[in-house]
């Protein structure tokens, strides 16, 4: 079942004060694709007027042509990939958002989701607001249009105190950039440095491709504002909670080149691997990964366990992640067109299989039977996460519980479907060792189901929809 409103999985990216905004936040979206890849748009500020240029489509066809950037002049631009599974009407839902309204032009970016969109929604249409997307970030415009003061980082503040759950945000105004990251810190966001401009990035490796100088990570709760001076404030608006920064950021979903919530991804991936490999070992032959996820991880067990690491399935990259096909036919399709085995590697072998996650089994059953008929004698799945069970409503994309296959199969039956020999996952605890989370607690509702942030009560709700739905899926 399809959720009625769109969960997403996003990027962002926005430079502020240099002379080639746009195209350095073309390159920023291109090094962050694998945080959307559905639809994405940039919109940049000459000073006086707000330009934009989004589309679906991935970055490079999007901007594929070098006479879009002339439609997109000035020192400053944001931009914004994104992936959602809403149907019909996506094209309407493209960011940023760009509005005019009495006091001049916005745009706005977001990275998450809100968990009580539905209310506000509700409240400002009662009020008049008129809305032109599904989307929860047009609640956050609608929001900050309604407060009467003069600042717009007070608006800006008044209207995110009101919202709830996960985001980054950028904002653009024809003279500003605005940099949040909500106090829970579920998604990366860092600043970075070009020139005499300040760059703003999902995650450090967009900083890598355009050679901006990383300075720092931008704190839960934190708000940057760059000023036409060339100077930036850091602010704290809200109240300050315990941040819970998102653990399947580490798990699978940011890129291994990046640095974030003060480590590096690929280390700590090939780190999830060795714990794993301490968990689960086994008597085996060869250690490979399902690329490109399950590398870092699966070199980590081999390194661990003393079992050779090899290349046993190779990867199109030309072909898009599986995931991000809508339909179930073509998502059970996917993986053969995605990966093929090296028979020469893994025949009359015992082989150990890396994944990060398994979500419907989907995958691993297929990867499985892949690598039997390669010639394996024996297939041992080892996951570097714990059972993926509940569903995420801060911004990662996850199926609804009952399509979670951990949340009604035990490990055993989940071995079953997918036909190994074995089948292991990381621990909760193997888990948070492996991100040191001594220091920090992190979101790890996907895997434990406790939500760090609540979901309305179901009498705060006037829409009953939403919830009824949402209740259903932690059922
Ligand atoms: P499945 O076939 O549904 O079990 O999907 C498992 C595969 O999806 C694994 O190889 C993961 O690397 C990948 N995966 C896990 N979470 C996500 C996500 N949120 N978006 C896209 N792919 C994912």
């Amino acid at each position: 079942m399809k959720l009625s409103r769109p969960q997403e999985e996003c990027g962002v990216f926005g430079v502020y004060n240099h002379p080639e905004a746009s195209n350095l936040t073309y390159l920023g979206l291109y090094a962050l694709q694998h945080r959307g890849q559905e639809s994405c748009g940039i919109v940049s500020s000459d000073g006086a007027t707000l330009h934009a240029h989004k589309r679906m489509g991935l970055v490079a066809d999007v901007f594929g042509n070098q006479e879009i950037f002339k439609k997109l002049p000035g020192r400053s631009a944001i931009g914004h990939v994104r992936y959602s599974t809403a149907g019909a009407s996506v094209e309407k839902n493209v960011q940023p958002i760009m509005v005019d309204y009495s006091r001049g032009s916005i745009a706005v970016a977001h990275n998450g989701n809100l968990v009580n969109a539905q209310l506000l929604k509700a409240e400002l249409e009662a009020y008049g607001s008129i809305f032109q997307t599904t989307m929860d970030t047009e609640i956050i415009i609608h929001l900050l249009a309604t407060y009467k003061t003069n600042s717009l980082v007070d608006r800006i503040v008044e209207a995110l105190k009101r919202i709830k759950g996960a985001y980054c945000l950028l904002f653009l105004t024809e003279s500003r950039m605005i940099a949040v990251r909500d106090p829970n810190g579920f998604r990366p966001l860092c600043l970075g440095k070009l020139g005499n401009g300040w760059v703003v990035a999902s995650e450090s490796c967009a900083l890598d491709l355009i050679e901006a100088q990383f300075v720092r990570e931008i704190e839960p709760g934190e708000m940057i504002v760059c000023n036409a001076d060339g100077s930036i404030e850091s602010l704290f608006p809200f109240k300050k909670i315990e941040p819970t920064p998102c653990i399947f950021e580490f798990v699978y979903f940011a890129r291994p080149d990046s640095y974030i919530f003060g480590k590096n991804v690929y280390l700590t991936r090939k780190e999830l691997g060795r714990q794993l490999a301490r968990e689960y070992q086994v008597d085996a032959d060869v250690v490979i990964a399902v690329p490109d996820s399950g590398v870092p991880a699966a070199m980590g067990y081999a390194e661990e366990a003393g079992i050779p690491f090899e290349l046993g399935l190779i990867r199109n990259h030309y072909v898009g992640r599986t995931f991000i096909e809508p339909a179930q036919a073509i998502r059970h399709f996917g993986v053969k067109i995605k990966l093929n085995p090296v028979r020469e590697i893994l025949e009359g072998k015992r082989v150990v299989v890396i994944d990060d996650s398994i979500v419907r089994g989907t995958t691993s059953r297929k990867i499985v039977k892949m690598v039997r008929q390669a010639g394996a004698k024996e297939v041992h799945m080892r996951i570097s996460s714990p059972p993926t069970s509940f569903p995420c409503y801060y911004g990662i994309d996850t199926p609804n519980r009952k399509e979670l296959i951990s949340s009604s199969h035990s490990i055993e039956e989940i071995r079953r479907y997918i036909t190994a020999d074995s089948l292991g996952y990381l621990s909760e605890e193997g888990l948070l060792k492996s991100v040191g989370s001594t220091k920090t607690s992190f979101c790890k509702a996907c895997f434990a189901g406790d939500y760090p942030v609540a979901f309305p009560k179901p009498a705060d709700l006037p829409q009953m929809g939403l919830f009824e739905e949402e209740q259903k899926k932690h059922d």
